[in-house]
């Protein structure tokens, strides 16, 4: 552990659209924000490749690209980007303290969580290599589907995120046939029986994955097996969508911020950025399971952001709120 400690009025935890959107905020309003990228720069968008349902991008943009644009319009307002990640928080007190890689202890009059959630995958090689390429693996059919349209595409998942994503995709894409591991859906009634009766979404149910084939670059099928009768089958696919689940990346909060049984933060009250702890406000995945999208994301950064300011100026006679984000 390190003797200094670091006094700092805003620190933000996460580097996605969330948290740069946040430290924007907050750096024009004078909180001198510090920034903590974790342990993948950019967040989930990294993964993706092409991003057109930002508004401002007419002809689209990378994921790394757009995450590169909003590090850099965040640091042009002096926003202290660090690399590191958060091993460890107690927000018990009326300061709240962090630790960095374990060692480095920071104190924070204000906390912006942005700290998202993970897409859970499946692991096998065939998948994170195509997923690394950008060749046709995907966890999210709002962001991707669009590049499938008129294709043949697989999705591996039962629950209610699955549901909704096959039948996102079977509005685009010629036929998408869905992977279901056990006899029956986790999903809603009301969505598994969506999909069950859009006909271009074949069900295969007892069926798991066995490898994404393609050729070396793209997708261009998944080997199946079905685990009851152990018979494999290849289906011809240019896309393989993962709707397993997320994961929020919210465990070092755990005992401090009030969690749901899944392990989002939260809300302390609906409509602003507050969680249970004052002083410490949420933005982006961490706290959503809904809308998971990049510019929701942002949207609740700049609340946050917003809401910490007020926080502070209602704590600190002598820190002035802004007015340059209410212009
Ligand atoms: P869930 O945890 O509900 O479902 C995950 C699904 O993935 C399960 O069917 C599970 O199978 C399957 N799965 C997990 N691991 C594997 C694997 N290795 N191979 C194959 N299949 C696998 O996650 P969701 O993201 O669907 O939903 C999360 C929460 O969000 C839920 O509470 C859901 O209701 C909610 N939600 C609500 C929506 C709405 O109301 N509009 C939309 C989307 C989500 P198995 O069933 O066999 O365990």
């Amino acid at each position: 552990m390190s003797d200094t400690i670091e006094r700092v009025k805003c620190l933000i935890i996460g580097s996605g659209p969330a948290g740069y959107t946040a430290a924007i905020y907050a750096a024009r309003a004078n909180m001198r924000p510090v920034l903590y990228q974790g342990t993948q720069p950019g967040g989930q968008l990294t993964t993706t490749n092409e991003v057109e349902n930002f508004p401002g991008y007419p002809d689209g943009v990378t994921g790394p690209e757009m995450m590169m644009q909003l590090e850099s319009q965040a640091k042009r307002f002096e926003t202290d980007v660090r690399n590191g990640w958060i091993t460890k928080v107690d927000f018990s007190g009326d300061i709240h303290k962090v630790w960095v890689n374990e060692e480095k202890e920071i104190h924070a009059d204000t906390v912006i969580i942005s700290t998202g959630a993970s897409a859970k995958y499946l692991g096998l090689d065939s998948e994170q290599k195509y997923l690394k390429l950008g060749g046709g693996v995907s966890a999210c059919a709002v962001c991707d589907g669009f590049f499938y349209r008129n294709q043949e595409v697989v999705i591996v998942g039962a629950g209610d995120s699955a549901c909704e994503e096959a039948h996102y995709l079977s509005k685009l894409c010629k036929k998408v046939t869905m992977l279901v591991r056990r006899d029956e859906f986790r999903a809603s009634k009301i969505m598994a029986a969506r999909v069950q009766s859009t006909e271009n979404i074949t069900i295969l149910f007892n069926t798991e994955t066995d490898e994404v084939l393609g050729d070396g670059q793209v997708v261009t099928g998944v080997r199946v097996k079905n685990n009851q009768t152990q018979e494999t089958q290849e289906i011809p696919a240019t896309g393989f969508f993962v709707a397993i689940g997320h994961k929020p990346n919210t465990d070092i909060f755990k005992g401090f911020i009030h969690l749901d049984e899944t392990g989002y933060i939260k809300y302390e009250q609906p409509g602003t950025s507050k969680t249970n702890v004052s002083g410490v406000f949420v933005s982006g995945d961490a706290a959503d399971h809904v809308y998971r999208q990049a510019i929701t994301a942002a949207g609740t950064g700049c609340m946050a952001a917003l809401d910490a300011e007020r926080y502070l100026a209602a704590k600190d006679a002598t820190f002035e709120v802004s007015t340059s984000n209410y212009n």
